[in-house]
Order: structure tokens, then sequence, then C-alpha cells
């Protein structure tokens, strides 16, 4: 067998994108044998006998066969559980992180740019750079609410074609002001993307919106509520949009597994929503112990995770000894100045949100 490891070398440095070149791929961390508190995760698994339940429909797959392009029946469900009005369509992709990509190569006409504020989910960012989009971010305000002059600037100067707002927004976990965000709807000549992905862990739902403006749509994932390995995520709009996403979709994009798994899951939806409401009592818990400890300060949260700031104590220095304890965090520092010394942790079940305050509480103390 030859080594082609040179010539492999020499190939790509000509032949890939110079920028890709020069890109990073997404870093995952290494979380073996930790409690894995860094990505809102759900905890828990299918409850009851749901899991046998889910076994027994996956051993009906017809695997020699393609899946249901369309995934009818899985739109049925959702359409049901999340009572989507007839009036609009929903999108289908691989997480919404496909979702997202679609949006933005549907959108990416010449000079076309992506905005969102910041700090906010990275994909925004990162999809619009790999697609060769020119991405804007607006900073938040330092209670990471909307800048709304900043914002209402940058959208006349940029005018961009897409705007995601994350509402909760990760990774600071609240909600903007819906004022604020209906003045962007009016202002922007582009679409509005609200991305959804923490809507089992909140109150609000901005499907309302649909009906009073052209340029929004609606996007959810079901990876927060126990689903994060099957990977679907959701865009409701109307038939118009969806029709254009749906041209830069490839065809079978959801495979049959995750087809049958997503149907069973939305027929079961009452449970998979009743195990998210253990987690917002949790949340509420969590965030009260985390208020006694003193030397953090926390923000409220309307999603399954919380973000706190060290107080006197480099994060970093608290991250790396909570790692020591087992307990994986994610550590914000150094992603925008607005995250200095700031951890997000996710919200998980009582043992493990204990454990991590035990831990939590050593390492500050260790600091001095
Ligand atoms: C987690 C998350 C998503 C994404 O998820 P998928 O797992 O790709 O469905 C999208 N948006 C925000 C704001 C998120 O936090």
């Amino acid at each position: 067998m030859h080594d082609y490891s040179d010539q492999v070398v020499a190939l790509t440095a000509a032949l890939v994108r110079p920028d890709i070149q020069q890109m990073s791929a997404y870093h995952v961390p290494n979380a073996a044998g930790l409690i894995k508190l860094d990505a809102m995760e759900s905890p828990f698994p299918w409850p009851g006998d749901l899991q046998q339940q889910w076994l027994e429909k996956l051993s009906t797959a017809q695997i020699n066969r393609y899946p249901d392009p369309q995934a009818t029946d899985v739109k049925r469900r959702i359409r049901q559980v999340m009572t989507v009005p007839d009036a609009y369509s929903i999108l289908l992709g691989n997480g919404s992180d496909e979702v997202i990509q679609l949006v933005i190569q549907a959108l990416a006409r010449e000079d076309a740019v992506v905005m969102s504020p910041e700090p906010s989910f990275v994909m925004f960012k990162v999809i619009a750079n790999i697609n060769r989009v020119n991405y804007v971010g607006v900073s938040l305000t330092k209670d990471f609410a909307l800048d709304i002059d900043a914002m209402l600037n940058a959208i006349a100067k940029h005018a961009p074609a897409v705007i995601f707002l994350a509402q909760p927004n990760n990774p600071t976990g609240n909600l903007y002001d819906l004022q604020a965000v209906e003045k962007i709807i009016i202002a922007t000549p582009g679409l509005v993307v609200l991305d959804e992905a923490y809507s089992a862990f909140t109150d609000r739902n901005h499907v309302g919106l649909l009906a009073k403006y052209p340029n929004v749509v609606v996007m959810r994932t079901v990876s927060k509520v126990g689903l994060a390995g099957l990977r679907l995520g959701l865009l409701i709009a109307h038939p118009g949009w969806i029709e254009m996403f749906d041209k830069v979709r490839l065809p079978y994009n959801i495979n049959l597994l995750t087809q049958l798994s997503a149907e069973f899951a939305f027929e079961n939806y009452g449970q998979l929503q009743a195990l998210a409401d253990i987690i917002c009592q949790q949340r509420k818990e969590l965030a009260d112990q985390l208020e006694q400890i003193g030397r953090v300060e926390i923000w409220q949260s309307e999603a399954n995770f919380i973000v706190f700031r060290t107080l006197s104590v480099n994060a970093r220095t608290v991250f790396e000894k909570l790692k020591e304890q087992g307990v994986l965090v994610k550590c914000l520092d150094g992603a925008h100045p607005l995250l200095k010394n700031c951890l997000r942790v996710t919200v998980s079940s009582f043992e493990e949100n204990q454990y991590f305050l035990t831990a939590l509480k050593a390492a500050l103390q260790s600091c001095g």
C-alpha cells in the first residue's frame, strides 16, 4: 500500500477553498466518564415502557427501502402535538442545524447578509461562513437584552436577508422582549427566524406571529427534550417559504429510523413534556441553590440551562476544577466579551444537580 499522505496534503492545499482550509471543525469536548452538563441534553432515557415499545416499532423498519421523502406521518404528528394551523407548512431537517443551513443556502444571493445578536447560537455564523454568506453580529446589552437601536442601525445598514433570533437565547437563557422582536420584524426587509429550540421549557410561543407578519418563520427541535441523538429539527412557516427551502433539501434527509422514532416520540409527547416540566422545577431549585452559594451571579433562564458568572474567581479555573471532580459544564469565558467569567450548566436530574452543586462549592472554596 502506498502512503499518499504527502500527496493528499498537496492536493487539499491546491483544491480546497482557502477559507475552509483556515477553518477548524466544530469541536465537541470528550465527555467520557464525566457527568455531562455542557450540551443541554436531557438526563432522562425513554420513561416507563417506552424503551421497549420504541424498539418494537423500530423492528418494523423496512431498512432496504428509502424513507418517505416528505416524512408525512411525522409532520402529521407534529401538527397535532404543536397545534400548527393548517395554513402553515412544516419542513424537517437533520437537527435544526440542517434547517438553518437550508434557510441560509436558499437565501444566499450574492452579497446577502445573515444577522444575529451576539452572543447567540454559534451555528448561525458557522453555517453562513461555510456557505460564503456574509455574517453580521450585533452585540446584546450587558444584561443580554436586544440592543434595539444597534439592531435597527445594523438592519438599515446591511439590509439582512435573514435574522436569527433564538427565543430563549443560547447561551444566555433569556427571552428577548417581544416588542423589541416585533420592531425588528417590522424594520427588516428580510426573513426573521425565531429559533425556539427550548420551547418545551418556556410558555413563550411565536407561532402566533406568523399570522401578523409574512417575514417570520419558527424553528424548533426535539434535541432538548430527550431526543438529541435523533437529529430532528423543524420549521413552521407560510407554505411559500417552505416550498423554497424544500428545493434545497436533499430528498431523504430524514432517515427511516429517525422518522419511525419521531412518530413514536410525538405519539407519546405528553410523557416527554412531563420530563421537561420536571427539568423546569429543577431549574428553579438549582437557581435558588446557586444564589445561596453567594460567590456567583446568576441569570434568569427560560431554558434547560443556567448561566452564571464567578465573582472574584477565574471561571476557567472553576471549569477545570469541576472537570477534575467529574463534572463537565460549558466554559463561556472567551466566547464573547459579555461572557467574561461565565459558565453554563445544563439543568439535569435532582441527583446530578446536587453533585454539580457540591463540586462547585468545593471548586470555589479551593480557589480561596
Ligand atoms: C441546541 C440548539 C439548536 C439545535 O439544535 P439541533 O440539535 O441541531 O436541533 C438550535 N438553536 C439553538 C439556539 C440551540 O440552542
